[in-house]
């Protein structure tokens, strides 16, 4: 019997996943990976070789050669891209619209999926992204898809920015929002789609310790399952 869990938690930008997500993992003793770190990464290296950003042939090629690992320190997930430890420069509005520009490049997909599925293979894990419940774990234990109004989570990101130092306009935040959330549902590989048989939360008016706790009770329930199912 496989014991622990596959945990897919995938949502828009500002759904709170990776809080959410880090705090599930806390609870339950498993390891946390953030699936959009590495295409920050890949975003952030592209950024500093200045590699055109709409060329998916020379993205994917670097994508293709580049190695990222994501490690587990300090209570925290470090990014590490051929050696450095990028973990602290993938964050910025630069960062974030560069991912999710090269996100939609098969050429740059591939490669990180199937890191992301050794990454979890095992178990034990909750993995957070887009497409996580979709494409990398189709058959994940338990599938959430993490939602929230754009203004909650517009506001939540422009909390984040403004903690760390970077002044932005509300406005031009939510207008990133909803274009990052276009992208990431309009690409035509691995949109941001809800999966059939994930279960839909809503965290508008709950806080990530409520939202975490609803689904380390669902993942009781799953475990119970495979307990009685013997999966
Ligand atoms: O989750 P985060 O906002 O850090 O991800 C950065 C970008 O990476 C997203 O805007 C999205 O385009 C992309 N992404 C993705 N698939 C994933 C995780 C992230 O396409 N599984």
């Amino acid at each position: 019997m496989k014991s622990k869990l596959i945990i897919a938690i995938d949502g828009p930008v500002g759904s709170g996943k990776s809080t959410v997500a880090r705090r599930v993992a806390e609870l339950l003793g498993y390891t946390h990976l953030d699936s959009g770190a590495m295409y920050r990464a890949i975003g952030w290296k592209a950024l500093c070789e200045k590699i055109p950003l709409d060329s998916p042939d020379a993205l994917a090629a670097l994508a293709g050669r580049v190695r990222i690992d994501l490690v587990w320190r300090d209570g925290k997930q470090h990014v590490i891209l051929d050696g450095e430890d990028i973990t602290n420069w993938i964050r910025t509005t630069e960062v974030s619209h560069a991912a999710s520009v090269v996100a939609v490049i098969p050429g740059v997909r591939h490669p990180l999926v199937a890191e992301q599925r050794r990454a979890g293979e095992q178990g034990g894990v909750v993995m957070e992204g887009r497409d996580i419940g979709s494409v990398v774990f189709p058959h994940a234990d338990l599938k959430i898809y993490l939602d929230a109004s754009p203004e909650v989570r517009a506001r939540r990101r422009w909390q984040e920015l403004s903690e760390k130092g970077e002044a932005s306009d509300p406005l031009l935040v939510l207008a990133d929002v909803r274009a990052r959330d276009q992208r990431d549902r309009e690409r035509k590989m691995s949109p941001l789609v809800r999966a059939a048989d994930a279960v839909v939360v809503d965290n508008s008016a709950m806080d990530a310790e409520e939202t975490a706790r609803v689904i380390v009770m669902l993942a009781g329930e799953r475990a119970k399952g495979k307990a009685v199912t013997g999966d």
